[in-house]
């Protein structure tokens, strides 16, 4: 049996050997055969000129159709200049000094393919001294038969082209007998797939359009499969790690909680609420993603989930992602404990517990103070930022996480924390209001089981959502602050939004920031929903603190303005949201630290401006800080954005609808998947060369249930030593310590 471990040196020769390794790091015949073909095109096919975009590396099929040589003014040597055409646009080739060579070739009438990398020059498209292959002059005029054949292109590099690529392949897949296949033979045979060895010929060479199709689907399989299984056993690793058991108490604090809470719960809640007693009543960790809108009522949740805990004689430490967040949720989380979260004081009640905040920025009383409770036991509930990860935060009983919008926050951290409970692990409970498609849920968090909350609480307001266009109609702006105006007048708050702080480097925009603690957005994401293209002639977007002085003196001149951002030192940070959640202020000029979690009922209304800076999501949960309260919420996109560009299509989307699921599957249209995926999962999307995570939902679903049902099975995987095989490599890929840690 051929293996597709063969080094490629032995196969393709030392030389192309050597270009496929420094081009796509493509060392064995298996690499080179997963190294799929980009797209196809019929020999008769002519590329479309005119689609070309400056910059990319393409190959293009085109016809000869002028050629012109000249002797260049300033160097010695000769001009020469091919035209080539599809039938309707053109496109220059050009070459230097000894010509001849090429103009012999490339004679007027000649087909060919061409690689290069897109330029412009003189307002022209062309590619600088392209590589290129002719076909030949008897190619053109052949059967029908021959014009028909697929050509695969593959992304291919100036040193390793297309056609490169196409001969190795050609090569080894003449030498390539049977392989050894990672999907069991009765998989195969359920979900009618061929068998792998078919499938590299069928996305390599095939004869028609449909075998390639059949071919994509099944070595999407390969990618689905694999890593399913690989999520299976970690599931069923991490259930069978021992965990204490934190059962309900009856008559507990968690029962005088329930009785004092002054609303129902709404059914979601009761139903998530209900899982996640019975999860943390086992003796194996919970490892569950609690989803829902902003505002949907995960707090109570987690509180309630906390609370039973601690009638259980545990702790709970509740996680967020920034400091402002660990405050607001100490601020929310104390008063809806109320008396509950007084233990020691005058007015704690019989079984109160303590609810501890540690920061990385506070003082060093508190900090004691806190350090102690946590310590001691104390404090049932301890909230904090990363500062709680660090060494010398002791617990006495840590038995569960909260972690508060996953999405920022590294595996790492999640593990660090585990670390913290001695003995065995804690239970772990995430929370994220960013709605995330049930494949990337599989795909990403596969190792979590899920609770979603799907119905916001009784009496919520709806937020009604507009696009201002400020560049084609000026006066449109003038009336958003009007608008702003009005509100206050009303007594109620707003916030206004801003793309980037500001104040040190105007000309630096959001999108580029480096991602350290001086980066101009309190954004890591920030630009990423931006079409690349758009970037270089725009003015940067606007800040902070250049807007809040200009509206102080300007159209909101006489209100009482806050400024919010991340380069404020901690104090100042808090102050502001103080004063504006104790309607001290009335307008919060901010970054995106508004985003998440920030909860004032008071404040209706919001301005976003060059919303189209934003992603789709983001957007989304910025505006689910309005109407918390009994008020209808008001959001406002400013954009400059024409009607009919992408940006201003994203914008259209969000104000037209409120659900939060259609939004994130858009949103992912939108990036590209790596980005959704996080940094942490890069070795992830290398391994996923295929698989889509919106289109191919079904077949992950599919995937999943196989692998699952497999590893329940077989769960060291010992009568599938292909399979096993498989996630071996995979989990090289991808760097193994983050699959295995968690
Ligand atoms: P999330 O964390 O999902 O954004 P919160 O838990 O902060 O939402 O809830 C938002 C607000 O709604 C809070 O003020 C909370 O007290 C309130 N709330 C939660 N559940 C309910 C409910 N079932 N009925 C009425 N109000 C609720
Ligand atoms: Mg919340």
């Amino acid at each position: 049996m051929a293996s597709l471990e063969e080094p490629l040196r032995g196969v393709v020769g030392g030389k192309a050997a050597t270009r496929a390794e420094k081009a796509f790091d493509l060392r064995t015949t298996g690499d080179l055969l997963r190294h799929y073909p980009r797209r196809y095109v019929h020999r008769g096919d002519l590329t479309d000129l005119a689609s070309l975009q400056d910059g990319e590396q393409v190959t293009v099929f085109a016809q000869v159709a002028k050629v012109t040589s000249r002797r260049m003014q300033s160097r010695r040597g000769r001009l020469l200049e091919v035209t080539v055409t599809d039938g309707s646009a053109r496109l220059a080739l050009t070459f230097f000094n000894k010509v001849e060579f090429w103009e012999r070739q490339l004679s007027p009438g000649r087909h060919g393919m061409f690689a290069g990398k897109v330029s412009t020059f003189a307002g022209k498209r062309q590619l600088a001294h392209p590589e290129f292959k002719l076909l030949g002059a008897d190619d053109v005029g052949k059967a029908a038969e021959y014009a028909a054949e697929l050509i695969p292109v593959y992304p291919a590099t100036r040193e390793f082209s297309s056609w490169d690529i196409e001969k190795c392949v050609r090569v080894v897949l003449d030498t390539l007998g049977e392989v050894d296949d990672p999907l069991p033979e009765a998989l195969r045979q359920r979900h009618r797939l061929d068998g792998l060895a078919t499938a590299l010929r069928g996305i390599h060479r095939p004869a028609d359009m449909a075998e390639a199709d059949r071919a994509r689907v099944r070595l999407k399989w390969d990618e689905a499969f694999v890593l399913q299984a690989v999520l299976a056993q970690r599931r069923r690793a991490a259930a069978a790690l021992p965990a204490t058991a934190r059962p309900g108490r009856a008559g507990g604090l968690l029962d005088a909680f329930d009785a004092r809470l002054p609303f129902s719960l709404t059914k979601g809640q009761r139903d998530a609420g209900g899982t996640i007693a019975g999860d943390l009543a086992r003796a194996h960790p919970m490892h569950r993603l609690l989803q829902g809108e902003v505002g949907s009522g995960k707090t109570v949740i987690a509180v309630r989930a906390m609370l039973q805990v601690i009638d259980a004689g545990g702790q709970a430490a509740l996680l967020a992602p920034t400091e402002v967040l660990a405050q607001q949720h100490y601020r929310s989380i104390t008063e809806l404990l109320g008396p509950f979260g007084q233990a020691g004081r005058l007015d704690g009640a019989d079984q109160a517990t303590r609810v501890a905040l540690l920061t990385g920025s506070q003082g060093a009383a508190a900090r004691r103070e806190a350090l102690l409770d946590a310590a001691s036991g104390a404090a049932g509930i301890v909230i904090g930022t990363h500062a709680l990860l660090t060494e010398y935060v002791q617990f006495a009983d840590l038995g569960m996480v909260v972690i508060d919008e996953q999405h920022r926050f590294g595996v790492e951290q999640r593990d660090a924390l585990r670390e913290k409970a001695q003995g065995a692990p804690p239970h772990v409970l995430v929370m994220t209001a960013t709605p995330i498609p049930r494949t990337v849920a599989m795909t990403v968090y596969g190792d979590l089981d899920t609770s979603t909350l799907t119905e916001l609480p009784a009496g919520r307001s709806p937020i009604a959502t507009h696009v201002v266009p400020a560049a084609a109609k000026p006066h449109y702006l003038a009336r958003v602050w009007e608008r702003i105006r009005e509100e206050v007048g009303e007594g109620r708050q707003a916030y206004v939004v801003c793309p980037r702080i500001g104040g040190d480097d105007p000309s630096r925009p959001a999108g580029k920031t480096d991602g350290s603690a001086h980066a101009d957005s309190d954004d890591p994401e920030m630009g990423l929903g931006e079409d690349e293209e758009d970037w270089s002639p725009r003015r940067p977007p606007l800040a902070v603190l250049d807007l809040a002085p200009a509206l102080a003196e300007g159209p909101l001149a006489g209100l009482r303005l806050r400024v919010l951002h991340g380069r404020l030192p901690t104090e100042e940070k808090e102050a502001a949201m103080r004063a504006f959640a104790d309607g001290v202020a009335d307008v919060l000029v901010a970054t995106t630290v508004v985003e998440v979690g920030v909860d004032v009922p008071n404040a209706t209304a919001m301005v976003v401006m060059d919303a189209d800076r934003f992603g789709v999501s983001q957007l989304h949960q910025l505006r689910g800080r309005v109407g918390r309260g009994s008020e209808p919420g008001l959001c406002l996109l400013v954009t400059e954005a024409a009607e009919g560009t992408k940006a201003r299509d994203r914008l259209d989307a969000v104000a037209s609808t409120l659900d939060g699921f259609r939004l994130s599957r858009l949103d992912l249209e939108q990036r590209r998947e790596g980005d959704v995926l996080g940094a942490a999962q890069a070795g992830r999307k290398r391994s996923l060369k295929l698989l889509t995570l919106l289109s191919d939902e079904t077949l992950i679903g599919q995937a999943r249930e196989e692998a699952t049902a497999l590893v329940d099975a077989d769960p060291e995987l010992a009568a599938h030593p292909v399979l096993a095989a498989a996630i071996g490599s995979l989990l090289d890929e991808e760097q193994a310590e983050f699959l295995e840690k968690a």
